[in-house]
């Protein structure tokens, strides 16, 4: 039994011989760390508040662990899975194991990403074009702050993101700014989400073990989230200024706008020191940069 009291369903014995048959090696490159613990999949998607009917991306659904008890709870899934071997396995498992009254399950055979800074176009066309959605996902390490950047980025963002990633980038998602784990991926996603640090999760409870610990992050959608050109706008200015992010803003402002006295008198009128790195300044001081006309991206 599980914590919430429902049976343990997927069925690993099953699934470690038809992996061993299919001659399956877990793939280092593609971040294929299986989350094992069921009670933890099954918390992770309470604390992300998903309920029936909810529409729910999932990138990355391996061998299923969180796909199962997304469904359980009557989601619609759409999962997305780099490898066919895994994609194959797990369109097995959900008609197996999948209960009749639960949610219902589409799937994509695909890289989600197409290049570093777009989504794949066959993602972005079976997403929900209207209606709040919601992303769930154990990430593949490689690519979890480019995902989630692009999917801030989005004509139509989800409305909620809880995922599971390497602790040190969950920690960076929900840094506070100016300490030391604050980045441009903390900044592009509080500029549009609220973020909260979820549980902390040893190696112990992954298939292969992985070296680090992982960590969840949960980001809820700002009432007053900047709109897309805006956000693209305020991205771009940031990617920028963390690029020299050891170096003061009086140069890199400076190099930016091509004009390092203009540069100094605009820090002087937002009362910013023009020693100050970007990494020291706080959201409310990076907002009034992003907005000035001076600075086209
Ligand atoms: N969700 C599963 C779990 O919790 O056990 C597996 C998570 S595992 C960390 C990452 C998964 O993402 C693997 O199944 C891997 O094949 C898949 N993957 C890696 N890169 C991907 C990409 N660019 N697009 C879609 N899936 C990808």
């Amino acid at each position: 039994m599980t914590d919430d009291g429902s049976t343990r369903r997927v069925p690993w014995n099953k699934l470690k011989e038809r992996l061993r048959a299919a001659g399956f090696h877990p793939s280092r490159r593609l971040g294929q760390n299986f989350l094992l613990d069921e009670n933890l999949t099954r918390a992770m998607v309470r604390d992300a508040g998903i309920a029936a009917g909810d529409f729910v991306l999932e990138i990355g659904p391996g061998l299923g662990f969180l796909t199962l008890p997304l469904l359980d709870v009557g989601a619609h899934v759409l999962a997305v899975e780099i490898d066919g071997r895994l994609l194959e396995l797990l369109r097995e498992t959900v008609q197996e194991e999948g209960r009749p009254d639960g949610g219902t399950f589409d799937s994509l055979h695909l890289d989600c990403l197409a290049g570093k800074h777009d989504l794949a176009p066959e993602v972005l066309q079976a997403l929900p074009k209207e209606g709040p959605w919601h992303l769930v996902s154990n990430l593949p390490y490689s690519v979890s702050a480019p995902v989630l950047a692009v999917l801030a980025g989005l004509e139509h963002p989800p409305a909620s993101m809880s995922v599971l990633v390497q602790l040190e980038v969950a920690e960076r998602i929900c840094a506070a700014p100016c300490s030391g784990a604050w980045g441009p991926i903390s900044a592009k996603l509080q500029a549009s989400y609220e973020v909260e640090r979820g549980r902390t999760v040893g190696p112990g409870m992954f298939w292969p073990r992985p070296k680090v610990d992982s960590g969840i992050a949960h980001l809820r959608r700002l009432p007053e989230a900047p709109s897309r050109a805006a956000w693209h706008h305020f991205s771009a200015m940031v990617s920028a200024l963390f690029s020299r992010r050891r170096q003061g803003l009086g140069r890199v402002w400076g190099d930016m706008l091509g004009d390092r006295d203009l540069a100094r008198q605009i820090l002087e009128e937002l009362g910013i020191d023009p020693k100050t790195r970007a990494e020291s300044l706080p959201m409310s001081q990076l907002n009034s940069l992003a907005e000035r006309p001076e600075w086209t991206a």
